[in-house]
């Protein structure tokens, strides 16, 4: 920073500088006591800097919250690799794969909308319904509140409720799951549902249903598949709710559902 200059009184003929930008330009004299300051720099110089530092700046606090919303969704349950993918990322190859794009889309604009209905994600391993249900969570947060959980992930939080210290009830995470404006719970029927799971998910989707909100599964196995994993009273429940129930077919499944 270089030191300033004074002069006792504005001259008559300001002083002179060149910038290489914008050439030549006056000296501007600004008051300080009973002195003047010589301003000897390029004011245009000095705008453009000032405008190109708001830009920086407007940027900056882009990118911040893009980070914030990215993390977010982490949070509620996206993993990291699908926390930016929206529907335009879907690979549409067949008219299976437009035709369950088309029901995401619909389905996430109906709840957009403050909607409801359920949705049934039902496909073999590698058809993208995890990517199109992150893609759905992306497109409502953070306007909508949501959470995708895996169903063993959900249980493993019920029974963390049982522990002795635990940081919350098991009707408080109930409570916290109904309340969801949309819940995914994946990997429905990955493994063989106890008892216990069974009345847990029924739990969940009843909760939901009395609040008219809606909830989607996603499963590798077919109607019938899910029905045995989430038994018949959640099952039945799920298609109570006003809405479809839409089975999403890939390929070789089309035949079993
Ligand atoms: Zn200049």
């Amino acid at each position: 920073m270089s030191h300033l200059n004074f002069v006792s009184s504005v001259p008559e003929k300001p002083e002179q500088g060149h910038c290489s930008k914008h050439g030549a330009f006056d000296f501007r004299y600004q008051a300080m006591g009973d002195r003047f300051v010589v301003l000897s720099a390029c004011s245009l110089c000095a705008a453009e800097s000032t405008a190109l530092q708001v830009k920086i700046d407007e940027q900056n606090a882009a990118k911040a919250a893009r980070a914030r919303l990215e993390r977010s969704r982490i949070e509620a349950g996206v993993s990291p690799r699908y926390s930016q993918v929206t529907f335009a990322d879907y690979r549409v190859d067949t008219q299976d794969h437009a035709q369950a794009l088309q029901e995401a889309m619909d389905f996430t604009q109906r709840i957009k909308n403050g909607g409801n209905g359920n949705l049934i994600l039902s496909g073999r391993v590698g058809t993208g319904k995890t990517m199109l249900a992150s893609a759905m969570l992306n497109e409502l947060m953070p306007q909508k509140k949501c959470r995708l959980a895996t169903l063993s992930g959900l249980v493993r939080e019920l029974k963390d409720c049982w522990g002795k210290g635990a940081a919350m009830s098991e009707s408080m995470l109930l409570k916290q799951l109904s309340e969801l404006d949309l819940l995914i719970i994946d990997e429905v029927g990955q493994q063989r549902g106890t008892e216990t799971e069974i009345l847990f998910v029924f739990d969940i989707i009843d909760g939901r249903y009395k609040n008219m909100l809606p909830t989607v599964l996603i499963s590798n196995l077919d109607r019938t598949g899910i029905r045995e994993a989430i038994g018949d009273r959640a099952f039945d429940r799920l298609r109570q709710d006003g809405g479809k129930v839409v089975a999403f077919n890939w390929g070789s499944m089309r035949s079993a559902i």
